[in-house]
């Protein structure tokens, strides 16, 4: 290892007998050494479950860098990034108006305990393009914007139950983490350890894309609009509309966890896509430009049930965050009906680049499309894409650790778990894109062999 590759900072490097070459200072320049290390000091090395590897096997790559579509371990290897932190990155890593936005934020100051100007232009912001958002509350995960939606819906309608669907996902939320049992409607049962029963007591989980009949103990009906942690599952149709309509029958809310596909399948979301207008949205991913945030939007009558107008609590000391506001607005700054179109093309052509190099090497996989958003299902149990979780589970795990590694190998990025989405922004340009489709026939090619 040499001095050649230009994000070292060999000056911050104090571990003796380090190569101070690509460690920036850890005297440990391997993805296994951090790993193993950062294990010692944190539960299986992750601050999030899936980025160990636990499903596809292998040891992680540790992230030194990013930068538009690519990633550079801790080794100085570069990736072809499909993951972009899960959707939260759209412009790409580092895009430059970002990271100027959040220099000049920081260079203000971090947090106040005061409200600012930037919480007040990025609540105007998403509610210039989301209509259904008359009032935005800002909080600092996507988790904490699902669990205020809970409060803020039995808050509103007076109501404790909650309807999910199988197979959709709303962050580490007590209530929300219910798992349903197979095809026929289950009352939830704790979907992890640590979750007692009583805080599941009242959450339903459903079929996705069947319109339950409800009655008039729901509070609200929570659904991703675009399912886009199973796999990617578009919405029947009429879903959406049937939901709409079933929760104003009985004076249920309906909750759209828009946190995926806000700003990600156009300035709209899925409720312009599909033209469903939702009580509440949640939010978070790309409104905050790469930083920790959340919101949740909707109605007027319903938003003022929230403190100090109302008594449904909510607080956060660093809700409305400086930083999270600044890059967030810079980000959607750069988001228009051009954009969108450039992503619907390249979403296609991914899928089309993964189909081929499956295809040409004879793995059996599908990669359905939903506006920008592209799925992916292995192996040969469903002629047509996934269209609830019964169908997604079908999914050949053991055929997409391969596929995972063999592309890991060649230089592309996927996501370590075989129910997750692939992402492109607009940093996957036409020479990007060139570049996959030959790394992914390189890696596919040589999986078949
Ligand atoms: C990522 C995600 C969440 C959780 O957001 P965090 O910021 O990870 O807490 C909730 N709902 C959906 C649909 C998501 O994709």
């Amino acid at each position: 290892m040499t001095g050649t590759i230009p994000y070292c900072d060999a000056t911050t490097c104090v571990t003796a007998g380090c190569t101070p070459t690509v460690c920036r200072g850890l005297g440990i320049p391997s993805n296994q050494g951090i790993f193993d290390r950062s294990a010692r000091a944190i539960p299986g090395g992750v601050n999030s479950s899936i980025r160990a590897f636990k499903s596809v096997g292998g040891t992680p790559y540790i992230v030194s860098r990013a930068e538009g579509a690519r990633v550079w371990d801790v080794e100085g290897r570069e990736l072809l990034d499909l993951v972009q932190s899960y959707g939260a990155i759209i412009l790409g890593h580092a895009h430059p108006k970002v990271t100027e936005a959040i220099r000049a934020a920081a260079g203000d100051g971090t947090s106040y305990g005061a409200p600012t100007p930037r919480e007040m232009k990025l609540a105007e912001a998403i509610g210039e393009r989301v209509p259904s958002c008359e009032r935005v509350r800002f909080m600092n995960s996507g988790t904490e914007a699902t669990s205020t939606a809970v409060r803020l819906a039995r808050g509103a309608t007076g109501r404790k139950r909650i309807v999910t669907f199988n197979g959709n996902f709303h962050g580490a939320t007590d209530a929300l983490l219910a798992a349903g049992g197979s095809g026929l409607a289950t009352l939830g049962l704790p979907g992890t350890a640590g979750v007692p029963e009583e805080a599941v007591a009242n959450t339903w989980v459903l079929p996705y894309n069947v319109v339950p009949v409800l009655d008039n103990d729901v509070a609200a009906v929570f659904v991703e609009p675009v399912a886009a942690n199973m796999g990617v599952v578009a919405p029947a149709p009429g879903f959406l509309e049937g939901l709409r309509a079933e929760c104003d029958r009985v004076g249920a809310l309906l909750v759209f966890d828009e946190v995926i596909t806000g700003f990600r399948l156009g300035l709209g979301g899925a409720q312009a896509k599909y033209d469903v207008r939702p009580d509440l949205t949640c939010f978070g991913k790309v409104i905050g430009g790469g930083l920790p945030i959340g919101a949740v939007g909707g109605r007027r009558d319903i938003m003022e049930n929230l403190t100090p107008l109302g008594s449904v609590f909510h607080a956060g000391t660093l809700a409305g965050n400086p930083l999270a506001t600044a890059a967030g607005l810079a980000a959607l700054n750069e988001l228009n009906g051009d954009v969108y179109m450039e992503l619907l093309a390249r979403a296609r052509h991914l899928s089309a680049l993964l189909r081929d190099a499956c295809a040409s090497n004879g793995i059996h996989a599908q990669f359905p499309v939903v506006g920008t958003l592209v799925g992916m299902h292995f192996g040969d149990a469903l002629t047509e894409a996934p269209s609830n979780f019964d169908e997604a589970k079908t999914t050949d795990e053991k055929l997409y650790a391969q596929v995972f590694h063999a592309m890991l190998n060649a230089g592309v990025a996927m996501a370590p778990g075989a129910y997750e989405a692939l992402f492109v922004g607009l940093a996957h340009t036409d020479d990007v894109m060139e570049e996959l489709a030959h790394r992914s026939s390189v890696a596919l090619g040589g999986l078949r062999s």
